[in-house]
């Protein structure tokens, strides 16, 4: 046995020595460390030992391609003293929109196949939580489909409203949220704002697709879903999917103006120290969790969650704006409160949810 497996054998999520881990972080930093538990709230898992083409094979030289499996997810998980993760589940053809020519969602389907993640989940349940990413209210049988995911121990759901061709106040989703109140479970929202310019959500009717071009009318959708669904805790992916800079002073507000919403910072147009800081000045800390888009960005591959540029000792070292207490919400406490379909009024009251049966 390597030294290294030995230590990740017994010492979990906390410790990180590792061969290469131990000349980069001096000790004192290794014994400050220990001390946070962390969440990722946006992590994916794909099949990549299929010899097929993927829409991410080039990432990183291919660190993304040979990181993405679920034994090296957790391995990565491991090493970055990760304690769970919310993995997020789509098929080839629920991302088609996205994928580039020289992917066909047919031959690429066995690396995305949800089957592949949903048994990773079951055999690990204690590293993650589960968010199916279906929910194409064009297919006959969606709402039947999402409720067996629900009935087979789903943690939440996530809407990718605009790869499936719509917004995220279409009526179809309406019966989601109905559902996601009845079974007390939260909701992710991606509703790819930045992508409009790349597809439009098609399925809308023309001037619906017209005015959420616009930032104001995009996130007066996500405001409509909020207050018609106060019982149910919602977070926007990558911040709200933010086109450019100053789309965030509109969502930031939508953020400010309801109390049921949070939000997952992976792949967040700006992220970086400063921007996370001012991220919480002004949603405030309770609603901001933080989460990577694993295996999308690593930079320096198994390592990445304590050296790449999504590492979340990053909040931890260089947010000095932040409080101690700010950074546990971020890490971990706002993600644990937000799996229990709770949500924040601010540091430390939350509103209980009754569950309906
Ligand atoms: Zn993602």
């Amino acid at each position: 046995m390597k030294r290294r497996d030995f230590l990740i054998n017994v010492g979990g999520a906390t410790i990180v020595g590792t061969g290469a881990m131990s000349g980069l972080l001096c000790a004192g930093k290794q014994e400050t460390h220990k001390k946070y538990r962390v969440i990722d709230s946006h992590l994916h898992i794909f099949d990549t030992t299929h010899k097929v083409p993927t829409h991410f094979d080039d990432n990183f030289n291919g660190l993304s391609r040979k990181c993405a499996t679920a034994e090296k997810t957790i391995e990565g998980m491991k090493r970055g003293g990760i304690e769970k993760a919310f993995l997020i589940t789509y098929s080839a053809h629920d991302i088609a929109r996205d994928i580039s020519d020289r992917v066909d969602p047919d031959i690429s389907a066995p690396v995305y196949a949800r089957e592949y993640a949903i048994k990773t989940w079951q055999d690990n349940r204690h590293m993650f939580y589960w968010f199916p990413d279906h929910v194409d209210p064009s297919r006959p049988g969606y709402l039947e489909d999402l409720r067996k995911d629900f009935e087979l121990g789903a943690d939440g759901v996530k809407i990718l409203s605009n790869f499936h061709g719509f917004l995220p106040d279409n009526p179809g989703f309406m019966p989601v949220y109905e559902m996601c109140h009845k079974y007390n479970k939260p909701v992710i929202i991606d509703g790819s704002f930045w992508y409009f310019k790349k597809f439009l959500p098609n399925k809308e009717s023309k001037s619906r697709q017209k005015e959420a071009q616009t930032i104001k009318g995009y996130t007066k959708t996500l405001a409509t879903v909020l207050a018609e669904f106060p019982t149910v805790a919602f977070s926007l992916a990558h911040t709200g999917t933010a086109a450019v800079i100053s789309d965030y002073d509109e969502i930031y507000k939508v953020m400010s103006d309801h109390s049921n919403v949070t939000c997952d910072t992976a792949a967040s147009r700006g992220y970086g120290a400063e921007w996370f800081q001012d991220l919480v000045q002004s949603v405030g800390a309770h609603k901001v969790m933080y989460g990577t888009d694993w295996p999308y960005w690593l930079d320096e591959g198994l390592d990445s969650y304590r050296k790449g540029r999504r590492r979340w000792t990053m909040i931890t070292d260089d947010c000095p704006k932040l409080t101690e207490h700010e950074k546990k919400l971020i890490l971990a406490e706002n993600a644990d409160r937000f799996i229990k379909n709770r949500v924040a009024l601010d540091d430390n009251e939350e509103i209980k949810k009754e569950v309906v049966k």
